[in-house]
């Protein structure tokens, strides 16, 4: 069942969004090895940010519906979007236009911002977490409505640069125990050949990806060839965001797959890309692409150019992550996502379900919505501000 019909509306009601604050990466205090460098990416800076959108009582008795952003922190490294940035666009522009109003269907309250240009982070915000009060309004999980079939979703995990290629070995070794289908190491330039040559001495197998985060450009084409011999299933996002020219010229000079990410914004983003085939890849974030409406759109343009799509994560909070497991039950993320366990970032996490990967397949969070409950004490623990936005 797809989410596109006319139903009972979920209304949405002027209780004020509530805005939380609370640091990212802190490192687990029960971890059974000490804090690592894999807790992640330690070339970003990565936060979080967790906004509530609290609607009115529907039908018989309250729902609530969860989402959360994914812009940076403060400084915008992943796109242009940070926690300033959505704060302020939530608060003078976006919620504005949808508080107290009535909408039946997360398109239709789409559809009321779309005028608006970019700030995709914000929007999907509000998108999301009507989305999540939809479901749950219709006691149906979210991945039903949109579209998904599966019970559980296969997942990769995402390595952080490590400060050498024997900690690098042991860290893809530790997670090639716990089942994980797809290893994922991020590279920068001068740290590429030596991670990955180790890795494949040990593990020549196992389906290993790189992920550039733009730090490349053309110029580096001989890297890029030196990489083919390595096997890996593809090279995510190696040249600028900005740019599907370069990519597409890259494509054409290597035999291994691009993956494009932060370069795909939209569905008209993703046939872009395709037709120019500057990727034969795609890593959808729900956040990155305004919603899960528009991530079922670039899912179904990548599944018409036959290019299989894998679901990114961004270090999100129970929340998020439970959103993105939804997604990723639809037919065609046919490669493992970033959806691995919450444990692997959190002390604790905001939500009571544990979200953790059996043999690498991470179950889909079962009851309506997005499948998760608030865990309101630990949320309020880690909350560092609540700013209170709406009219
Ligand atoms: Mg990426």
């Amino acid at each position: 069942m797809r989410g596109d019909g006319q139903r009972p509306s979920p209304r949405i009601s002027p209780f004020p969004l509530q805005c939380r604050h609370y640091a990212a990466n802190r490192p687990r205090r029960d971890a059974p090895c000490p804090p690592s460098p894999e807790i992640p990416f330690r070339d970003l800076f990565w936060g979080l940010h967790v906004a509530l959108l609290r609607p009115a009582h529907l039908y018989s008795g309250g729902l609530e519906g969860y989402a959360e952003s994914v812009s940076d922190d403060v400084f915008p490294l992943y796109r242009e979007e940070t926690v300033a940035t959505t704060v302020a666009m939530l608060r003078d522009v976006l919620l504005p236009r949808v508080i107290g109003k009535t909408f039946n269907s997360p398109e239709a309250i789409a559809a009321v911002n779309a005028p608006f240009k970019g700030n995709r982070m914000a929007k999907a915000v509000i998108e999301m977490a009507f989305w999540d009060l939809w479901s749950r309004s219709l006691n149906t999980p979210l991945s039903r409505l949109l579209g998904g079939t599966r019970e559980s979703v296969p997942v990769g995990v995402s390595l952080g640069i490590q400060p050498s290629a024997e900690a690098t070995v042991e860290i893809v070794a530790r997670h090639v125990a716990q089942g994980y289908k797809r290893i994922k190491l991020k590279i920068k330039p001068g740290w590429e050949i030596t991670p990955v040559s180790a890795v494949r001495a040990v593990f020549p197998d196992i389906t290993m990806t790189v992920d550039a985060n733009s730090a490349y450009t053309y110029a580096d084409l001989k890297t890029f060839r030196r990489l083919d011999q390595f096997g890996l299933d593809y090279i995510e996002q190696p040249l600028a965001f900005d740019d599907i020219v370069d990519h597409a010229k890259l494509q054409a000079a290597i035999q291994t797959a691009l993956c494009l990410d932060e370069s795909i914004q939209s569905a008209a983003d993703c046939r872009k890309a395709l037709e120019l085939r500057a990727a034969r890849v795609i890593n959808i974030k729900v956040g990155r692409v305004g919603g899960h409406a528009e991530a079922r759109r670039v899912h179904d343009v990548a599944a018409a150019f036959d290019a299989p799509v894998w679901c990114g994560g961004m270090v999100e909070s129970g929340i998020g992550r439970a959103h993105n497991i939804h997604l990723a039950t639809l037919p065609n993320f046919s490669k493992p996502g970033d959806t691995s366990s919450a444990s692997r970032y959190w002390d604790a996490d905001i939500v009571n379900e544990p979200l953790e990967t059996v043999d690498g397949m991470m179950p889909v969070p079962a009851g309506p919505g997005i499948g998760v409950t608030l865990n309101r004490a630990v949320l309020e623990k880690v909350t560092e501000a609540v700013e209170v936005l709406g009219p």
